[in-house]
């Protein structure tokens, strides 16, 4: 079995690993009116801080069919991942952000490094994204948006995933998140953990540095800096 790591370092996807550009939101709105059978409220498509399984209940709340949302909600998963399953793979917009794979790579080479998603994705959807990029192999572990519906206890779920199946036994204060959004700054501080914050998501994520990030790049290509900051 593999030594318990001593540091645990969650990576945010959109936004600090990758950008999908507009399709993703088309194909979530197209699958949201297939499985509760009204239009996703336009309003209500404010995603960042929330989790899927948040912003479509957000989106049931707005279209008045929140009785449904615990029917509704696996029918919309199965549709959103199928979309997503056929269209992104190929589409023109999504990117792969600077810096990232070779960031990877040093971190998975560090014996004392585990890493884990900690992403407001559904995890099927994640996997996509990642897939498209051959990041999926870093990430055998994560932490998802189908299971939690706000970022607190998305990231509690990542520290809670550490302890119980990789062995880790470190304090809230050694584990790094690096994200995008005063979300994932706040969602980190409230647990006693770091934030990276990088400045690659998209615009209008608000202030990082006043949210109270530790650590604050303009995007992940500056290998060995990003490593003197998370291998402190
Ligand atoms: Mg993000």
């Amino acid at each position: 079995m593999a030594a318990k790591p001593r540091r645990l370092i969650v990576f945010d996807i959109d936004g600090t690993l990758l950008l999908s550009g507009p399709l993703v939101r088309q194909l979530f709105a197209q699958a949201f009116a297939e499985a509760f059978g009204v239009e996703a409220p336009h309003e209500g498509l404010a995603f960042a801080g929330r989790t899927d399984r948040g912003i479509v209940r957000a989106l049931c709340e707005l279209s008045r069919t929140t009785a449904r949302f615990e029917s509704g909600f696996p029918a919309f998963a199965q549709r959103y991942s199928e979309l997503m399953g056929r269209h992104y793979p190929r589409a023109a917009g999504p990117f792969l952000l600077p810096g990232v794979l070779p960031l990877l790579e040093a971190l998975q080479a560090e014996d004392s490094v585990a890493l884990m998603a900690g992403s407001v994705n559904l995890e099927s959807t994640a996997r996509i994204k990642l897939r498209r990029f051959a990041l999926d192999g870093f990430f055998a572990r994560g932490v998802y948006g189908n299971e939690h519906e706000d970022r607190a206890g998305l990231f509690a779920g990542c520290l809670a995933l550490g302890r119980d199946e990789l062995g880790w036994e470190g304090r809230a204060e050694e584990v790094w998140f690096v994200g995008d959004t005063v979300a994932d700054v706040e969602a980190a501080k409230g647990l006693g953990a770091r934030c990276l914050a990088v400045d690659t998501g998209p615009p209008g994520t608000g202030d990082l540095d006043a949210a109270g990030a530790d650590a604050r790049l303009v995007d992940l290509s500056a290998t060995s800096r990003v490593l003197a900051i998370l291998l402190a």
